[in-house]
């Protein structure tokens, strides 16, 4: 492709809500421009990249027995109902929906387990015809509350679907082990470093699932991962040991006490003189359920922290979020910062974390402003709770196995997430087969998601330099950029035509850069910008018909004659 007729281009300026480097990056080298929040347009040189990745992940899907097939984008409310999920997505603030002009509800799919599921009910009725695994690489679309860093969290953004369909569980997990070796084989032909991680289900539902999340530092997952290696977690679903804390002793009289101004743990650990082991926090979560909201106290020894999901978990909600404050006066008569359990309003659920079990003694909040109370004690000044697992794992955390050391925190972007499902949609959807013995049974079912789009974003999360992008060869638009120096001296201009066909002509992509009147030094840092593996300079030597072949990671470049270009560059993309 040569640049002085294609759509390459490239930008001085940096979209002012480019926080991330992959999107900075990519929008400064014409790989993508934004249309609207969360929405944007693919140019040429970043529908190639996108191509890439389909691709292997075609091969990939292929390999492992699925079959792609091309779903509507634009559904009916109808077999949403039916799974349950219109509301709860509703709910969770993320369908795009639309009503047709005859006043029929649709969706803008942000998920497509209904549609497959659908198809598969109305087309398979017996056992014989399992199993099956029906994929799609397709447009979603979700109304993100937050949609930032370019493709990373997108409205609109591409993603590979596959849903596996089973007589059984053993056929589930069956399914869900070929998808594991074919994620596994398409992070690393993408070129990408990754960990496998234990996840939470979320809104999708099921039981065993993992995450694929490529290592970076921008990464909005936090990891918490073992010592040596063996266990790793998203942060939403880790577990870990902590050391007990310190007894209460006998039970003392509770009494109130006047702590103005005293909101955290920190300033009444020092007003007491006080462990914060010894204090109870209660947390205010509003949550949000399909027809319902409610408020939920979390109680949680001082010195830990909540993990919001577990909560949610705890009590079957869509979302919780934390109370703002009118919700918190609502609940407690007091200002916020001083929340307690002892005579909780009615109507708020309150939950403690197996913490707080041993605790004897403690100082919570009074629900009354500029108080606590001291020497409170479960099953006298307040019903003992329901106590559940809600304590957020944070690095240093003992691994739940002991032998497998500490607990370390990293971050990751979430690129592919396989679920085993079980019969939560078959069931909803009735969508069964006839087994052997000819009884009816709903299909065992997985689904794997991977984010194409974002998957060509962390690429350059992971892979770029104060220059620029540093393209991963299998998922680069082009291997190669031939660069001439100067388009206006007849034997660079030659040499660089020479150098762009020989390697067309043995089956590798080039991009040419054979502009008129375009300096070399715009020349070369457009390159850099663009990041392709392996760059050829046709420049002053070629009178002695050689030309410099140059690495982009790297920087190392060597002077070869024009007719080694192929072999040397074909040796660098290995
Ligand atoms: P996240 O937790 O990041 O919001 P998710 O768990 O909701 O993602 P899944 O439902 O598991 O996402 O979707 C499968 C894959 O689709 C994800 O692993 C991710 O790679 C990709 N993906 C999800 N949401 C987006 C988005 N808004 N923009 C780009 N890719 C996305
Ligand atoms: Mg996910």
């Amino acid at each position: 492709m040569r640049q002085s007729i294609a759509f390459v281009y490239t930008l001085r300026d940096v979209p002012a809500d480019a926080e991330v480097v992959s999107h900075r990056l990519l929008a400064r080298a014409g790989y993508i421009q934004k249309l609207a929040a969360g929405v944007y347009s693919y140019t040429p040189s970043m529908a190639r990249v996108l191509q890439k990745v389909s691709n292997i992940v075609r091969e990939e899907m292929n390999r492992q027995g699925a079959q792609e097939c091309v779903m509507p984008i634009i559904q009916p409310k109808e077999i949403w109902e039916e799974s349950g999920r219109w509301e709860r997505y509703q709910k969770g603030g993320q369908l795009f929906t639309l009503v047709d002009h005859k006043g029929s509800e649709m969706c803008l799919v942000p998920t497509a387990e209904e549609a497959f599921t659908t198809m598969v009910k109305r087309a398979v009725t017996s056992y014989r015809q399992l199993p099956l695994n029906l994929y799609q690489l397709h447009t979603k679309f979700r109304d993100e509350i937050r949609p930032r860093f370019g493709l990373m969290r997108g409205r609109e953004f591409i993603m590979k679907d596959a849903y596996s369909f089973d007589i059984d569980d053993e056929g589930m997990r069956a399914a869900y082990a070929k998808m594991r070796i074919a994620y596994q084989r398409i992070f690393e032909r993408c070129g990408l470093k990754y960990t496998i991680v234990q996840a939470d289900a979320g809104a999708i539902g099921g039981s065993a699932t993992e995450e694929f999340m490529v290592n970076a530092d921008t990464g909005e997952d936090t990891i918490l991962v073992s010592e040596d290696g063996s266990y790793a977690a998203n942060v939403e679903k880790a577990e870990s040991l902590i050391p007990a804390g310190e007894a209460g002793g006998e039970a003392k009289p509770m009494h109130l006490e006047h702590t103005p101004g005293d909101k955290s743990v920190d300033q009444l650990s020092k007003r007491f003189n006080l462990a914060p082991s010894r204090m109870i926090k209660t947390i205010l979560f509003r949550a949000v359920f399909a027809e319902s909201e409610e408020t939920v106290a979390v109680l949680m020894r001082g010195d830990l922290d909540v993990n919001e999901v577990k909560v949610a978990n705890a009590v079957g909600a869509i979302a919780v979020d934390l109370a703002d404050d009118a919700r918190v006066r609502a609940a407690t008569g007091a200002e916020p910062g001083f929340a307690g359990p002892v005579d909780m309003k009615a109507g708020v659920k309150v939950l403690a974390d197996i913490s707080c079990k041993p605790m004897t003694n403690f100082l919570c909040g009074a629900n009354k402003s500029d108080y606590h109370l001291l020497d409170v004690n479960f099953g006298r000044d307040l019903p003992v709770p329901d106590y559940k697992e809600l304590r957020r794992a944070r690095a240093g955390d003992m691994c739940i196995d002991a032998k497998r050391g500490k607990l370390i925190e990293t971050r990751g972007i979430e690129v592919g997430h396989i679920f085993q499902l079980g019969t939560k949609y078959s069931s909803a959807m009735g969508a069964r087969f006839a087994d052997e013995e000819g009884k009816e049974r709903p299909f065992v079912m997985g689904c794997y998601g991977i984010g194409v789009s974002r998957v060509a974003a962390a690429a350059v999360e992971q892979n770029h330099d104060k220059d620029g992008i540093v393209w991963p060869a299998p998922i680069a638009p082009w291997q190669v950029h031939v660069v001439c120096v100067n388009s206006g001296d007849l034997l660079m201009k030659q040499a660089g035509d020479q150098c762009e066909s020989a390697l067309e002509g043995a089956g590798i992509e080039v991009l040419y850069d054979d502009r008129a009147n375009v300096s070399p030094g715009v020349k070369f840092k457009d390159s850099d910008l663009i990041g392709l593996p392996i760059r050829v300079v046709a420049g002053r030597d070629v009178k002695d018909g050689i030309v410099e072949v140059r690495t982009r990671r790297t920087g190392e470049a060597a002077k070869v004659k024009i007719a080694d270009v192929v072999a040397e560059v074909r040796k660098r993309l290995e």
